[in-house]
């Protein structure tokens, strides 16, 4: 393809995500294929000769769309939301462009300096402490694994015992598992049953029991804003005894600590600054920033580079071996690393401070008047604590199941549920970039209508736009 030549498609391709931004809510949020569908549509052999990037776009039109649930849609209430944004759409593009490859410094400055001072960008925007050493990683999963070896390398293998809830996001059970250890290794600390936030007298309780058996407290895992609930574990607390005992602290904020751009939230981070030897979130969850975005930051970065620094021969440089920079290629699993400092630095330029925390405020005020309809329905009950842009709310009578299946299956809205204990509750996760009231207020109504068809023995899913709505 010539400069020339990919003038005129990007324009198009530009062109094409401009429209599909414009007209999202034409489609439904769940995608409708069966499976099989998409691959079917596919031919079984790839072209023997290049063909028209036109008939790419036009079969991205008739094969993928179908196949895609629409994460940007206003009406996904599903899981957490992955926000996208125009800036970083093309901070992402400006990255693809560049077409770098950032694992040390010296194969481009500008891809490890930027990211050091963006991350650090990040840490002020959320008041986290100022002597935080922050990277970019391709997900709160890695960020948690590369925290565990860090913690290991530090405690030493033998006998380590990492400390988790019922809570704690099962990417911590895998990275237990991925670092070699046996499943015997994890210590399941009991959670406040209201809450479900970690009791810091059972996981004392845990650590001196194991310390009396010879075995090493290697990791606890807080999680400020949990993927069911959005609990907050007691951090400092937590923290406390971590020192006390020679544990490491690792604090998975990965959906919630982006809302600490905002004064309100400052609490989330109780404790942090005193305690945590890694933190991580994900501005690809909450902030603007399409995916994949994770930032970790250690309170002292070398144990995890003498965990995952190796020094082949093939890599060595003048730079690396001054000792003056950073080479991120010893702070992740993989060795190559794409640039992905630049989207979030077009996030945080577009948006500044101001906007990052409009942008929060939004949803948590959707979501207190979303808690607020649902709680004067007496058709459904509400989970008390919601602080954050995630509602749990149950039908009083039907299994939650059944509405949720029909509701999603109208692909006006996507709803995801939890278990806890044994009830099953749905989840309204309200943070996509686009929603705005009135998507909340219509899925609302979708909610009500659906649930009462369901009580009066309908299958189908009403359409409710008549409904008035409850303030
Ligand atoms: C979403 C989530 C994760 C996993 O995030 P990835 O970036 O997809 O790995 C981890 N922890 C918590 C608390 C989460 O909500």
């Amino acid at each position: 393809m010539t400069p020339e030549e990919f003038r005129e498609y990007g324009k198009q391709a530009v062109d094409w995500i401009a429209d599909y931004l414009a007209n999202i809510e034409k489609y439904p949020v769940l995608s409708q294929v069966s499976p099989g569908d998409v691959t079917r549509a596919l031919p079984e052999t790839p072209p023997e000769r290049g063909e028209p990037f036109a008939d790419v776009l036009a079969d991205l039109d008739r094969i993928i769309l179908p196949g895609i649930t629409h994460w940007q849609h206003p009406g996904f209430f599903a899981y957490f939301p992955s926000n996208a944004s125009g800036p970083a759409i093309l901070g992402d593009l400006l990255s693809g462009g560049l077409g770098v490859q950032g694992m040390l410094w010296a194969t481009s400055p500008a891809c490890t300096e930027l990211e050091t001072v963006v991350v650090g960008w990040l840490a002020r925007l959320l008041g986290l402490p100022g002597g935080f050493h922050g990277v970019i990683q391709d997900s709160a999963s890695s960020a948690s694994l590369i925290a565990l070896l860090a913690a290991l390398q530090r405690s030493g293998r033998d006998r380590a015992r990492v400390y988790l809830t019922s809570e704690t996001h099962s990417s911590l059970v895998k990275a237990v598992r991925i670092a070699g250890l046996d499943a015997g290794a994890v210590r399941t600390v009991a959670v406040d049953p209201a809450t479900l936030a970690m009791d810091p007298a059972d996981l004392q309780r845990l650590m001196a029991e194991d310390l009396a058996e010879g075995l090493t407290p290697a990791m606890v895992c807080a999680t400020v804003g949990t993927t069911s609930t959005t609990a907050v574990d007691p951090v400092a607390a937590i923290g406390r005894l971590c020192r006390r005992h020679g544990a490491w602290l690792h604090v998975d904020a990965a959906y919630a600590g982006v809302a600490a751009v905002c004064s309100e939230f400052a609490w989330i981070n109780d404790g942090v600054a005193e305690y945590a030897d890694s933190y991580c979130t994900n501005p690809h969850k909450w902030l603007l920033t399409n995916f994949d975005c994770d930032v970790l930051w250690l309170a002292d970065p070398a144990p995890m580079i003498e965990a995952l620094s190796i020094q082949p021969e093939y890599l060595r440089n003048r730079a690396s071996g001054s000792g003056a920079v950073i080479d991120y290629r010893d702070w992740q699993v993989p060795l190559g690393r794409r640039f992905r400092a630049l989207k979030l630095w077009t996030v945080i330029r577009w948006y500044g401070r101001q906007g990052l925390q409009a942008h929060i405020r939004n949803h948590v005020d959707l979501a207190q008047r979303f808690a607020a309809w649902v709680a004067q329905d007496p058709a459904f009950e509400v989970r008390e604590a919601h602080p954050f842009g995630l509602v749990c709310f149950r039908p009083r009578q039907g299994d939650p199941l059944e509405l949720m299946e029909r509701l999603n299956a109208s692909g006006a809205l996507y709803l995801t549920h939890t278990k806890i204990g044994d009830r099953v509750w749905l989840r309204m996760a309200i943070g996509g970039t686009y929603t705005e009231l009135r998507h909340v207020r219509a899925a609302w109504d979708r909610i009500r209508a659906g649930q009462a068809a369901g009580a009066s023995g309908g299958t189908s899913v009403v359409h409710s736009d008549d409904i008035p709505y409850m303030e």
